[in-house]
């Protein structure tokens, strides 16, 4: 009974709110519904932040990954902030993506392709409501596009002028992206997307625009958006507002997704079966990587369904130090990637890209790699609003670790 009345919601027509009839999770309550509308109206009536030419690209180089022609590199931020959304900023973290996309480049002699996780990645899915310190609780922090970090109510509440906000910071880190690219004209890697969770849906579908060129809908608020672990319930209003976009989207499969929601999860999002529409993110975690990943392999395989393969060994790899700190071990990460790579080769498949979070200073957030971070450092540089970040070294030993076992 429920699947078949869901499924006929699945055949009535898709429009950017469709997804409100959908079961909706991880969406900030807004106390101010009047201010929540005028903010949304003015998003609608915003400039797109990239082109239809640069989005059919970017599917055109994930088809081109499918085939090993090149390899792609997604990484950036946990969570971008306003505060760093400033020009030096950015720089710094375009010039060290270009510098790992170099470094991949010379190891595996393919072009690289950068999809940064940056000008937009503002909204955090969260596991929990509330934070509790001190025995005071207050909702948590769910990036900058809904609240403020510090913890206090006031910070704490929902705000949509944070939207607006969080458009003028992308659009701001849009242009400065283009004008690094364009004014260094060393840099021989120039493909470089941008992409973020589509996780605010108010947000995502005010991006969303029917293009007057080919009548197909876009998010002309990034290149790449992907679908987030805790969001991908197939009847859930994230996949009603994805399938209907015609950006390239990621999944993130974590190690409780069976083979049979993921190939009803892909059919859904590309009907059509094209090849670059979907790239599966599997981020499983450094011990599970092995008892998970064959099976679904197998299944994609055997029902014939055209896919690109990316691992994140970041999110199934967070940990709690004896100290409480959110932390990552390095030697899990690699641990992770390594598998991964073994699987594939293992099943012929080819893994197309990584995905990484990554700071270009010298953060302490993940313990391990060759300056051996150790848990007592953690707390001297520990910058992240989120989740812990590879830092400048961690992340150069991690891709060279990687193209290296590549190409064994
Ligand atoms: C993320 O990429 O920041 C994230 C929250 O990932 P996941 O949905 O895989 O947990
Ligand atoms: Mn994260």
């Amino acid at each position: 009974m429920q699947s078949a009345h869901l499924q006929s919601k699945y055949e009535t027509s898709w429009h950017p709110s469709s997804w409100k009839s959908y079961d909706t999770v991880q969406q900030p309550l807004y106390e101010n519904k009047n201010l929540l509308e005028q903010c949304l109206l003015n998003l609608k009536s915003s400039v797109n932040l990239v082109t239809e030419e640069e989005i059919n690209s970017i599917q055109y180089y994930i088809q081109e990954a499918a085939k090993g022609n090149v390899f792609i590199l997604q990484a950036g931020d946990c969570a971008e902030t306003f505060l760093d959304c400033n020009k030096f900023n950015v720089k710094t973290r375009v010039q060290h993506l270009q510098n790992l996309a170099e470094n991949l480049k010379n190891i595996l002699n393919k072009p690289i392709v950068i999809i940064g996780r940056i000008a937009g990645q503002y909204a955090k899915p969260r596991s929990h409501l509330l934070e509790t310190i001190n025995n005071i609780s207050l909702p948590c922090y769910r990036g900058d596009i809904i609240n403020g970090f510090d913890f206090n109510g006031e910070a704490r509440k929902a705000d949509p002028l944070r939207l607006i906000r969080a458009y003028e910071c992308s659009k701001s880190t849009f242009t400065w992206i283009k004008d690094y690219l364009r004014l260094n004209l060393d840099i021989k890697n120039n493909l470089f997307f941008c992409s973020h969770e589509a996780l605010h849906l108010d947000y995502e579908s005010a991006l969303t625009r029917c293009s007057p060129k080919s009548g197909k809908w876009y998010n002309y608020g990034t290149h790449f958006l992907w679908l987030g672990e805790r969001t991908k319930n197939i009847h859930g209003a994230h996949v009603e507002y994805l399938r209907g976009i015609s950006n390239p989207i990621g999944i993130k499969v974590g190690p409780n997704t069976t083979p049979n929601e993921l190939v009803s999860l892909v059919k859904l999002l590309n009907p059509e079966n094209k090849q670059g529409r979907i790239t599966l993110i599997t981020r499983f975690g450094a011990d599970v990587a092995h008892s998970i990943l064959p099976s679904l392999l197998d299944k994609i395989k055997n029902t014939h369904l055209s896919v690109s393969w990316s691992c994140d060994p970041m999110h199934g790899n967070a940990e709690k130090t004896q100290h409480d700190i959110k932390t990552r071990y390095f030697k899990k990460i690699w641990q992770e990637l390594n598998e991964t790579i073994n699987i594939h080769k293992k099943y012929g498949s080819i893994l197309t890209g990584a995905h990484f979070e990554i700071s270009p200073i010298n953060v302490t957030e993940c313990v391990g790699g060759s300056a051996n971070i150790t848990e007592e450092q953690l707390k001297t540089n520990y910058l992240t609003f989120c989740d812990p970040r590879l830092n400048r070294d961690q992340s150069i030993e991690i891709v060279d670790k990687l193209a290296n076992h590549l190409l064994l």
